[in-house]
């Protein structure tokens, strides 16, 4: 726009010189005549040119400070989002995991205070309060180390000691160590698990099963049968826990990966105990291990929880 203007001042010159050939055939002796006296200069013009490059150089500078300006705050705002949402999900973890462990010490306190405001407080009723009180104690241990495991998994470089890790042992192993509650609620576990490979962390594999596994012996009723079956499909891996239980409504299925999350029917009519951290734990273990979980559920007719994962290439062991 500068440059536009140079040459706009040098064609109004050249015009003027041209008029002036014109007009008296002489050219003058300029040297003689300083460059307000002559004729061909004008001072209003070279005034006129510098008034618009000033304005032209105003607006342009504004025009860029406006625009990087903006830019500035949009960019900002976009680089500071996930910053913002990662300290409001810490914030809410933290809120969720006090709430979770003052329920028990709250039960803890008031059963203390209950015994010590009593008279004469015989033997048995302070062995039936600590009776009471490790059962208390019991659920924060849980808690406690569910929420470590929940970090251990959140942590970028955890668990990535990885190896080629046979199914059908891995679910020989998860039964082996689910038995005495399956057979405390005489709850069968079918197997069909064929001989397939996947690459993986052996122990956190183990992990996610146990809590699939756990849950459908957990929400379904007693004497009825879980369903434990394993088979290659393309290039993944696919392991599925049916059970013929209890279910999921609806408006919970998005949920209940989520950290916390318990549907109401499993808080109150249920006396299922948890604190909604299994399926987020799994959930995070299939993230490790570039799979994907989903389910499948009609309320009182049961569940099925799957798990695919990319199966082990030839040669890998
Ligand atoms: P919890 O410790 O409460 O079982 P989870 O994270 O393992 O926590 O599960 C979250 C919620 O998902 C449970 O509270 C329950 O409502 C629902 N759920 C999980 N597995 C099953 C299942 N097999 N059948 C019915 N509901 C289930």
């Amino acid at each position: 726009m500068l440059t536009l203007e140079v040459d706009r001042l040098t064609k109004t010159q050249r015009f003027r010189v041209e008029k002036y050939k014109n007009d008296i055939r002489i050219v003058p002796d300029l040297s003689t005549k300083s460059n307000t006296q002559n004729p061909m200069f004008h001072p209003s013009v070279i005034a006129e040119t510098k008034k618009r490059i000033l304005v032209i150089l105003a607006m342009t500078d504004g025009a860029v400070l406006l625009l990087s300006g903006g830019l500035a705050y949009i960019l900002a705002g976009r680089t500071l989002k996930p910053i913002k949402e990662m300290v409001e999900d810490q914030n809410q973890f933290i809120s969720d995991a006090s709430h979770e462990f003052r329920t028990p010490l709250t039960s803890l306190k008031s059963s203390f205070e209950v015994y010590l405001r009593e008279k004469n407080p015989s033997l048995s009723e302070a062995k039936s309060i600590m009776v009471e009180s490790l059962s208390e104690v019991d659920k924060m241990q849980n808690l406690s180390d569910a929420l470590l495991q929940l970090a251990q998994y959140q942590k970028p470089n955890g668990h990535t000691n990885f190896e080629s890790v046979s199914i059908k042992e891995l679910i020989n192993e998860v039964v082996r160590k689910i038995k005495p509650i399956a057979v405390k609620r005489e709850i069968t576990i079918i197997q069909e698990v064929k001989d397939v490979e996947v690459v993986g962390n052996k122990d956190s594999l183990i992990e996610l099963f146990v809590i699939l596994v756990d849950n459908a012996l957990k929400y379904s009723p007693s004497k009825s049968s879980v369903l434990i079956k394993a088979e290659k499909k393309g290039s993944m891996v696919t392991v599925s826990v049916r059970d013929k239980g209890v279910g999921i409504e609806e408006k919970d299925i998005p949920h209940i990966f989520d950290r916390f999350y318990r549907s109401d029917s499993a808080r109150s009519k249920l006396k299922a105990t948890g604190y909604g951290l299994g399926l987020s734990i799994a959930k995070k273990i299939v993230n490790l291990h570039h799979g994907r979980i989903y389910v499948e559920s009609k309320q009182n007719k049961g569940s099925v929880f799957i798990v695919q994962l990319p199966k082990a290439p030839k040669g890998v062991i």
